[in-house]
């Protein structure tokens, strides 16, 4: 009887564990998470697990978008690059800004309900690569989860905004980040992380969603001593991974390979796709001793996201040299190819190959350029790897070679229309040149790249490139990922160029860099509505409904890889604090301009003399500070060193540069990689170029 009455107790506890509907705020779960495919909830940065990025809303189209304007704005303290994608759940919009910081507010007034900031130390911003941003948050049961920049993973009260758990997911000895979303599958939270430019070894951790507990980690490349890791990953790379990489630098920094964005999750196959990301360094004959394919490095792999154990891998670039990084968006579809329906999985990665793969067992499908390629002619479809153009890795001279390291298509979101059947994303075509680097040395900690990038000799534009290929260019692309080619393309500023939202309205909506919002029609490309955002967009908008009002909200405030490391190509000043745009049809608020949208003096220069080395200072500035204020001091993005007060004596350039002065900042000490000597040595430059820009603008 006793047992009897256990098992009825059992099965009871289990049907009401099966209807449990989570209530309160941040309710969201795995029946509600399906339930949205269709809906007009945005529960995700991606939408769905699918991470189309489409919403099913129709009340914004092509007849009515022509009334669209700002329901409400918001501004946030921070004016560094802005990537995140809100998310609506319950009338409860929420959204991070740079610096890892997260906001919750009323969706349809815009009124503050809490933020969290936390706290990270700012002297980390230097182990951002690619500016201190944050892509969104995710919401599960309650709690709302951060990747802080730091490697925390962070779990908030979603009523409250208070932490619940942290933990930190990575070694703060080194130089790992988080800069892209948690995604929550099955009440595990999955989190990658950054810093292969840095040097440091990639893998996905899997956490319970409850406690913070790690339940399961896989490494994306070799342990670098030769032994298992007692993880996920140990038996998939001794059996397929460590025959692939040889001797070389890999084993000081790990080889890279870290995922740091693009992650998607299907319900029925049961399986969690993860995009990996570059070597580490760049230089695969430094990192790898030239030789090997490196995986999992700039690879698709599929997990079983209860245990991580592997299921199948695709490697885009093998033996990857050029940072081209495969942890771009990952999308998955439905599509029928050939006749037959297939499940596919689709990425643009840096490389500049759009890829079509079938998720379940992972063949190529197909692949084709979308963006003007010169290190490969083609993708084999039947050992699925690229044929490349020798020339492109730089071995015997440097190469300009295109997409570069800034990625023909890089973190910014892509959508897809099941009504158009087209992926539209952004597209950045930007030629690089690459060199061997031969000064190059290992520094622990700082920016280990093994390539010359910004080479004083490389073949110029049409010596290897065709016009197309060397024209630096931005595009919206409306891609067919079954004929594989562009249905139609649209122009656009060619380093800031926003993510992208598709609507069942026929609209596509998009931001640029230029300082607009702007919908398209997903059919044609025509513009069909545009909106001044007083400052650039790079961020994806997202739609959601509340009482029968459709909205359109998207973050503002240029930055990011582009903004940081393109400083110089693109048009980014001044920098301003970011905002949160809301809009709906028949809106009439105002975001008034901003308050200090002017550029600083410039600086007197009078008198000021340094004893320093002007020609060490351009080599010393090029290895260690190119990477944030530009090449030739070319900036002005981070801090414009042409203009800082702090140029005007060795005592105050000393204070920030050696001692720190400015760390909460974003700027690092740099006494762990420059002597107070080297970096009078670059102010001694950095006086040169400021001297000379003052005489231009004079004359
Ligand atoms: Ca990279």
């Amino acid at each position: 009887m006793k047992r009897i009455r256990l098992v009825l107790t059992l099965a009871l506890m289990v049907a009401a564990a099966a209807c449990h509907k989570p209530s309160g705020p941040g309710a969201v779960d795995a029946a509600r998470m399906a339930a949205a495919a269709n809906g007009a909830e945005w529960l995700a940065p991606g939408r769905t697990y699918d991470e189309q990025r489409f919403s099913p809303l129709d009340r914004i189209n092509l007849d009515t978008v022509g009334k669209l304007g700002l329901a409400w704005y918001a501004e946030v303290d921070t004016d560094r690059g802005q990537e995140a994608t809100p998310i609506v759940v319950d009338g409860v919009l929420y959204t991070s800004t740079a610096w890892s910081k997260v906001y919750a507010y009323d969706a349809a007034t815009g009124a503050l309900k809490w933020s969290f900031d936390p706290k990270v130390d700012g002297s980390r911003g230097f182990e951002a690569c690619c500016d201190v941003v944050n892509r969104g948050v995710a919401v599960w049961k309650g709690r709302v989860y951060l990747g802080a920049l730091d490697g925390r993973l962070i779990a908030l009260d979603a009523a409250s905004g208070k932490e619940v758990w942290s933990v930190q997911t990575t070694d703060k000895t080194k130089p790992y980040t988080i800069t892209g979303f948690p995604r929550i599958v099955k009440d595990k939270v999955l989190i990658g992380n950054g810093g292969a430019e840095y040097g440091v070894r990639g893998y996905i951790t899997a956490y319970d969603a409850a406690t913070g507990k790690q339940v399961w980690r896989f490494y994306t490349t070799p342990n670098p001593e030769g032994k298992p890791d007692g993880a996920a990953s140990d038996k998939v790379l001794a059996e397929k991974a460590a025959g692939t990489w040889g001797e070389g630098l890999w084993k000081k920094t790990g080889g890279g390979g870290t995922v740091w964005d693009g992650m998607a999750y299907d319900p029925a196959l049961d399986i969690a796709y993860f995009g990996v990301g570059n070597g580490s360094p760049w230089s695969h004959r430094l990192r790898s001793g030239g030789k090997g394919d490196n995986l999992f490095v700039s690879s698709v792999l599929a997990l079983k996201p209860d245990t991580g154990e592997y299921v199948w891998h695709y490697q885009t670039t093998p033996a990857e040299t050029w940072d081209y990084t495969a942890t771009q968006p990952i999308m998955l579809a439905d599509l029928t190819i050939d006749g037959r329906p297939r499940k596919v999985l689709m990425q643009a990665p840096k490389n500049g190959f759009f890829y079509v793969i079938d998720r379940a067992d992972g063949r190529l499908i197909s692949a084709m350029p979308y963006a003007p390629v010169s290190w490969a002619s083609g993708i084999d479809l039947t050992t699925g790897r690229p044929i490349e153009n020798p020339a492109s890795r730089f071995e015997k001279a440097p190469a300009l070679v295109v997409p570069s390291a800034f990625g023909a298509h890089n973190w910014h979101p892509m959508s897809f229309s099941p009504k158009t059947g087209l992926v539209y994303f952004p597209v950045h075509s930007i030629p690089l040149g690459y060199a061997n680097d031969p000064g190059f040395t290992y520094r622990p900690g700082a920016s280990n790249l093994g390539v010359d990038i910004a080479p004083k000799d490389p073949p110029g534009p049409g010596g290897t490139l065709t016009p197309d290929q060397a024209t630096p260019k931005g595009l919206l692309v409306a891609w067919d990922p079954v004929a594989q080619k562009a249905r139609w393309t649209v122009n656009r500023q060619w380093v800031l160029n926003g993510g992208t939202l598709a609507t069942a309205g026929g609209l596509v909506f998009q931001g640029s860099g230029e300082g607009e919002l702007d919908a398209f029609d997903a059919a044609n490309g025509a513009k069909v509505w545009s909106h001044k955002t007083l400052n650039g967009v790079i961020a994806a908008p997202m739609s959601y409904e509340l009482k029968g009002e459709q909205y359109v909200a998207v973050m503002v405030g240029n930055g990011g890889a582009g903004g940081v490391a393109a400083a110089g190509l693109s048009r980014p000043w001044p920098r301003l604090p970011g905002r949160l745009l809301v809009f709906k049809l028949g809106g009439t608020a105002i975001a008034p301009l901003h308050k200090s949208a002017v550029a600083p003096p410039p600086v007197d220069l009078a008198g000021v003399t340094s004893a320093g080395d002007v020609a060490r200072g351009y080599e010393a500035y090029h290895r260690n500070c190119f990477a944030c204020h530009g090449r030739d001091v070319s900036g002005p993005w981070l801090a414009d060193l042409k203009r800082s007060q702090m140029l005007r004596t060795e005592a105050d350039w000393k204070s920030v540069v050696i001692n720190g002065a400015r760390s909460s900042r974003g700027m690092a000490s740099f006494s762990r990689f420059l002597t107070p000597t080297q970096a009078e040595d670059i102010r001694a430059y950095v006086l040169t170029v400021a001297r000379q820009a003052q005489a231009k603008a004079g004359g």
